[in-house]
Order: structure tokens, then sequence, then C-alpha cells
């Protein structure tokens, strides 16, 4: 068993190393850290891993790992790889800057829509002066959040705070003061019905992939709008756009896309009920993670328990 710490990082590529290296230096400075690909690794000496999309095969090659961390709070780009080695401990980023830059993007968002501010932006880019009808107002309005996890209930709060009328659908059932709760398939349903801006805050996993579908966005009011910062997979583009050209749903704003960056040819970033951000909803620096990292692998190290570890049992 290596004695020393070295850490491989995957994350930024090249050019991001020396930040990575100078925050490490700082806060484990007994680990040496090498760049993933570094043809000097010999692969039994490497005992952790931060990565962000690690090829398939690749972490299987280091025998003696003893814990792999993902630079951010998903860890579906690690699990794509079917060889991934599943008896080490996989630990998902979550700081608190990840949590507030959340909850922050999605009250943005949820103002942003409930005013239609793509309309106006539209407007603005046409000289067209038209003031909206109505007024709306947050505590008229009903944000509902799918996912009440780590990123998901801090994001519900932060809506309740703001005044919307706020509710939220898990896999189990919760009690949240100032939100209203919703869980399991059973109560979809009626949780959509009642969301006039929905946000997708849900893991990537087997069962919740494609589960915004068609079918279930139709549950959706006329003239809702959805908000999707979770990942990709999870909205079926095609049903998306449908409902949006039938009118069904008003807006889409979407932070998270199946090839990033967006391609050029991509119909979403001119269709013009579509808001593309470029999956910004929350990247806390590569300082703050590199301490968050740091501050695993010592409780690793220690034998302490290490908090946001995925489980397979639950897939997330
Ligand atoms: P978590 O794993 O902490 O979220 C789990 C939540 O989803 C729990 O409430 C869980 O229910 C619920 N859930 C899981 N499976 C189901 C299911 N089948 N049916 C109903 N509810 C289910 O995720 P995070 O909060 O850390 O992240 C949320 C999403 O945000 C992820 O997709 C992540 O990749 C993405 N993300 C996006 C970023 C961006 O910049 N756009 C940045 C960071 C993360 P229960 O409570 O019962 O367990």
């Amino acid at each position: 068993m290596p004695a020393r710490l070295l850490v491989v990082v995957k994350s930024g590529g090249a050019a991001a190393m020396p930040e990575w290296r100078a925050a490490f230096a700082h806060a484990l400075p007994e680990a040496e850290v090498r760049m993933w690909g570094d043809p000097e690794i010999v692969p039994a000496a490497v005992t952790h891993a931060l990565v962000w999309e690690p090829e398939a095969g690749a972490l299987a090659r280091f025998p003696n790992l003893r814990l792999v961390i993902s630079t951010g709070a998903g860890v579906d780009h690690v699990l794509a790889d079917p060889d991934y080695p599943r008896h080490v401990p996989l630990a998902r980023m979550i700081l608190p800057e990840t949590r507030d830059g959340m909850a922050e993007y999605v009250g943005m968002a949820a103002l942003m829509l409930m005013r239609d501010m793509r309309t106006i932006a539209r407007q603005q880019a046409e000289h067209h002066w038209r003031i909206p009808p109505e007024m709306p107002l947050a505590r008229r309005t009903r944000v509902g959040v799918m996912g009440l996890g780590a990123l998901g209930l801090h994001a519900a709060r932060y809506l309740a705070t703001l005044g919307f009328q706020t509710s939220g659908w898990s896999r189990s059932a919760k009690t949240i003061e100032g939100v209203t709760t919703y869980h399991g398939m059973g109560q979809l349903p009626g949780f959509l019905a009642q969301c006039d801006i929905v946000v997708n805050l849900l893991p990537q996993t087997a069962d919740t992939v494609g589960l915004p579908d068609r079918a279930r966005l139709s549950l959706l009011p006329r003239g809702a709008s959805l908000l999707n910062a979770g990942r990709a997979a999870h909205v079926v583009t095609a049903d998306l756009l449908a409902l949006l050209d039938e009118g069904h749903l008003h807006t889409a704003m979407l932070d998270v896309f199946d090839i990033e960056p967006l391609p050029q040819d991509s119909v979403l970033w001119s269709h013009p009920s579509v808001v593309v951000t470029p999956h910004c909803a929350s990247t806390p620096s590569r300082t703050d993670r590199a301490h968050r990292a740091a501050a695993l692998i010592r409780l690793a190290e220690t034998g302490a328990p290490i908090p946001d570890l995925y489980e397979a049992a639950r897939g997330y």
C-alpha cells in the first residue's frame, strides 16, 4: 500500500493545473498532485482522484485508490464508466457555495420566468415598448422543485424566503417549513398540476432519466415554465420543444445540455421560448473545491465518516 498521498486531477485540463496545485499546496501540503494522464504517474502510487468525466476504464487502472471525488455535485459522469471501481468510495462535491449558488440561480430564474424577462429582452432587441398587462407577484406564483437533495432543498427554502408559493417533490416523504411537500410517483401528477414554474434538480439515475417526459410535462398547467438545472438527460428535448411550440409551456430555461458546449447548430440557441445559460448555475471556484477535496481526503485518511458519498443502493 502506498504510504504517501498522490492525488491525480482531471478537471479543466492543463490550464487549470496551476490553480489546483496552488490550492492543494495550501490545503494538503503533504500530498503530491499530478495531472491526469501524466506519463510519469506510477498507477500503484495513486491514492486519490479528483475528476470530471474520467475516460471509461481509466480509474480502474489505479489499484490503490482510496477515494474518488467528483469536481461537481453530480456523479453520473463517473458512473457512466462501466469499469468504475465500485469498491472505492465516491464523494460528491457539495460546498456551502454550491448550495448558495444554486439557490440564487434558481431564485433569479424563478423571478425572471415570473416576470417573463425573455419577452422583455426580445422587445428591447426590437426597440419595442410594451408594458406587461399584469404585474405578477411571487406570493401569487407557485414554484415546485423536483428533487429535494443537497441543492433542491436549499433552493426550495430560498424560493420560500422570496415569497413564492413553494412546493417540492422527492422520493421519500419530508416535512419542510414553508414548503408543501409531495413524494413518490403516486404524488407526482398532483405536484405537477400545481406548478406555475417547475424546477428540475433531480440527480441523474436510471429512474429519473426522461422522467419529465411529454406526458408528465403536459400535467403542468397551461402557460407554465420549466427550469432545468439538473441534467439534460432528465428532459426529453423533443417533448419539451413540442409543448413549447404548442403553447402548453411558456418558457424553458435550460442550464444543462446533452452536449456541452451547446453545439452551434442546436435549435435551442434561437428557439423563441428557450433561455440558454451555459451550465453556470453553480460551480464554486477551483480553490474552494480543492479545499473541500483536501478536507474529504483528510477525513478518509483518518477513517472518519465522509459526507456526501454516492450510495449505490439508491443510485445517487
Ligand atoms: P441529490 O442527489 O442530493 O438529490 C437527491 C434528491 O432527489 C432527493 O430529494 C431524492 O429524494 C430525490 N430523488 C432521487 N431519485 C428520485 C426519484 N426517482 N423520484 C423522486 N425523487 C428522487 O442531488 P443534488 O441536490 O446534489 O443535485 C441536484 C442536481 O443538480 C443533480 O442532477 C446535479 O448533477 C445537478 N447540478 C447542477 C449544477 C449546475 O450548475 N447546473 C451544479 C451542481 C449540481 P429523497 O430525498 O427521498 O432521497
